[in-house]
């Protein structure tokens, strides 16, 4: 059943508007502004009706702060005011409430509109699923991570903290899906990306398909020793699923990544550093798969052997 916040300072109105919508949808009622919005940051509804006055913080502000909090971002939310003022209703439509109530007000009416917009709602997160999930693995696909790359080098940027990024490639892939068969390819393909994915579960990271039997990360807060140690544990991870490969190959599946760790600074840009994890990947291949590189940004490179050895430092590459 689908669930409504209803914020609204007078018990008696609030206590009508649940009536109205009772027998379709689970209500909650919040009677400040304050306990309106914890509420609706800590669990998803499907619409939201925002009283415009209330004791504590005004709608509209409240309004705002929904935009601005990702789980709030997308929930409808309809304006209830007893003003039957048309620049209310302007503002509101305006910082983007989806419709406007005014009391009092008609049971069928207020159903008509709940019912419409929680349709739309449901069309639209379907919607955003379809445009940003891979179909094959249920992770985030290649559009969402150009949107994502973006932003989360903007806030690396912006808050001065380390960001990683990582490309991992399935090692052999050609010659398993010649082995085994295309069908089988995908299901590896799967179970690779639900074990990196399971690692990768911060609010800060990223994980998604770049493509074909590749992946990308970006981590935020991690120096470059422990993004380095932390993907070890996920190449790891992988060879440990003992999935069997190709006995020409080896005895099971493995992926290799490449990585970089750097401080953005306003200028760099994120194409540089994404080539360098490229290059990191390539080393990888190169020096015998199923293995992390990484990259200190252009300072130091560490490769993984089962234990890791300095490829070269500073010194010697000056
Ligand atoms: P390397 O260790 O150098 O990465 O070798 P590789 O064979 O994995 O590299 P290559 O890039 O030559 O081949 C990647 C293969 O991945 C080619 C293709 O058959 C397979 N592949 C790409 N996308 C899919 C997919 O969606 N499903 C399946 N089953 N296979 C895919
Ligand atoms: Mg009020
Ligand atoms: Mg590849
Ligand atoms: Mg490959």
């Amino acid at each position: 059943m689908d669930k409504i916040l209803i914020i609204e300072d007078s018990r008696a109105q609030a206590e009508y508007l649940k009536s109205i919508l009772t027998a379709d949808y689970e209500v909650t009622i919040c009677l400040t502004g304050e306990e309106g919005f914890r509420k609706a940051k800590g669990e998803a509804f499907s619409l939201i009706f925002l009283d415009i006055i209330l004791p504590d913080v005004d709608g509209f502000t409240l309004l705002r702060r929904f935009q601005d909090t990702a789980l709030t971002r997308r929930t409808p939310v309809i304006l209830v005011s007893g003003l039957s003022d048309v620049q209310h209703e302007e503002k509101g439509l305006t910082l983007g409430a989806v419709d406007y109530i005014t009391k009092p007000f008609s049971p069928i009416t207020v159903r008509a509109r709940a019912n419409i917009h929680i349709k739309l709602h449901h069309y639209q997160m379907q919607f955003m699923q379809m445009a940003t999930v891979d179909q094959l693995t249920g992770v985030a696909n290649r559009r969402r991570y150009e949107d994502e790359s973006i932003l989360k080098w903007r806030e690396a940027t912006r808050l001065k903290l380390f960001l990683s990024v990582c490309m991992f490639d399935i090692d052999k892939f050609k010659v398993y899906n010649d082995t085994f068969g295309h069908p089988a390819g995908d299901k590896v393909i799967a179970a690779v990306a639900r074990t990196a994915s399971a690692f990768l579960q911060r609010s800060t990271d990223f994980f998604g398909r770049y493509g074909g039997e590749e992946f990308v990360a970006i981590l935020i807060g991690n120096e470059a020793r422990a993004a380095f140690d932390f993907l070890k544990s996920i190449r790891q991870a992988v060879e440990d699923l003992h999935i069997p490969h190709a006995p020409s190959v080896s005895p099971w599946v493995t992926i290799s990544i490449g990585g970089v760790t750097l401080l953005p600074k306003d200028g760099d840009s994120y194409e540089y550093y994404l080539e360098i994890a490229d290059n990191m990947l390539y080393k990888a291949k190169h020096s015998g798969r199923n293995m992390v590189v990484w990259s200190d940004s252009g300072r130091e490179e560490w490769l993984e052997e089962g234990r890791e050895k300095q490829l070269h430092s500073p010194a010697v590459q000056a």
